[in-house]
């Protein structure tokens, strides 16, 4: 089934003109691997750049430089600030004519590019970037060597961590055009492996607490406390940790503005991350959780606001295309893990993208950190 167009449905696996990937001749894998060891200097040397550089989400302005100037100097069509969000970008080429009626197909690639706050590209960003990068490149190289027919575009995705570039590349239609889309993402796990499993759903919460400023010493009656609002709501949080699956996650974090301890707060604010397997399973466990913001804001006389968050979906899995990721990374001498059913403890905006789209696999390096 053509993938393009399924909204909000469950994924069908995509049915392919396929060619299995053991059944290419020899010197397809042999002038891809011949191309991308001819650009293994310059990718590397892309990925240290971003590394080096790191910048947070929607502030991707060095790599979104680099990034569209390294596509265009590949032979790349790029549009920079792509549908008006400023660090987007895409990069396309195709080599069927745009008189041409015959219908060819689209191959897309994601390249992440944010850093977390404090510690840098500790999600590894920089290596999605240059995969992405390095997946349209040899992708096209192939196609012109072996004369196959098709267009390739490679979106420059802006804010991963917590800022759901994705999903707003998805509402304004940057995902339409492609057929089928791929991206990589680090993750830990033994050497020279690979997962093609879940992700958790996310939904973030940010809720705001109003209270009333009074000295703390001489008129503590006077006022209502915003801060106690945030304590008792994560106290209760707390509480209902021990209820809760052991596939479902929940951390968040308190912030305030001029506290001092004399003076009542009379605004606190808290950000939080609810997790769990499915986004059927976020709704259900989010509605708990507002509870305890509720009970909080009882307890203490506050006003509160909760702002909402687009949720973020699990990824589910292509079966067609994980099997042939396997088979392709077995030639070179990787292995891939097959998805258990247990999502991997993280959550990512390509979930959505799952909606019209196909996901990829989860690349594994020991010595990564986990996050998001
Ligand atoms: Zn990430």
């Amino acid at each position: 089934m053509h993938p393009r167009g399924m909204q909000g449905s469950t994924p069908t696996p995509v049915r392919f003109c396929r060619q299995d990937v053991n059944s290419l001749p020899p010197s397809f894998k042999a002038v891809v691997d011949k191309y991308i060891d001819s650009c293994y200097n310059e990718l590397r040397e892309l990925s240290l750049k971003i590394h080096d550089c790191p910048e947070l989400g929607f502030e991707e302005e060095y790599a979104h430089k680099v990034l569209t100037e390294f596509m265009e100097a590949h032979g790349f069509s790029v549009t920079r600030h792509y549908l008006e969000l400023n660090t987007a970008w895409r990069a396309a080429w195709s080599n069927v004519s745009p008189s041409s009626k015959r219908s060819v197909r689209t191959i897309g690639f994601n390249s992440e590019m944010d850093a977390l706050p404090g510690i840098g590209h500790a999600c590894g960003h920089n290596l999605i970037a240059m995969g992405g990068v390095a997946a349209a490149l040899g992708t096209k190289h192939a196609m012109e060597k072996c004369g196959i027919e098709g267009s390739v575009v490679l979106l420059g995705t802006p804010a991963e961590e917590g800022g759901y570039g994705k999903v707003i590349l998805l509402k304004r239609g940057a995902y339409k055009e492609i057929d089928v889309c791929l991206m990589i993402h680090p993750t830990p796990g033994p050497e020279r492996s690979g997962t093609t499993g879940s992700s958790l759903a996310l939904q973030t919460i940010e809720v705001e607490y109003f209270g009333h400023p009074a000295h703390s010493a001489r008129a503590p009656w006077e006022g209502r406390n915003a801060l106690d609002a945030a304590f008792v709501a994560y106290s209760s949080i707390s509480a209902l940790r021990q209820q809760m699956k052991p596939t479902h996650r929940v951390h968040g974090i308190i912030e305030g503005r001029e506290w001092a301890p004399n003076t009542i707060p009379d605004y606190s604010k808290m950000r939080w991350l609810v997790r769990a397997p499915t986004a059927k399973e976020v709704e259900v466990f989010a509605e708990r959780v507002k509870n305890c913001f509720k009970a909080a804001a009882l307890a203490t006389a506050c006003e509160m606001k909760f702002t909402d968050y687009p949720p973020l979906h699990n990824l589910r899995q292509n079966d067609e295309l994980a099997s042939e990721f396997t088979a392709a990374m077995e030639l070179y001498d990787r292995v891939v893990f097959p998805d258990k059913g247990e999502p991997v403890d993280i959550s990512t905006d390509f979930g959505n993208v799952i909606e019209i789209t196909w996901p990829s696999p989860w690349l594994c390096d020991p010595d990564s950190k986990r996050w998001r």
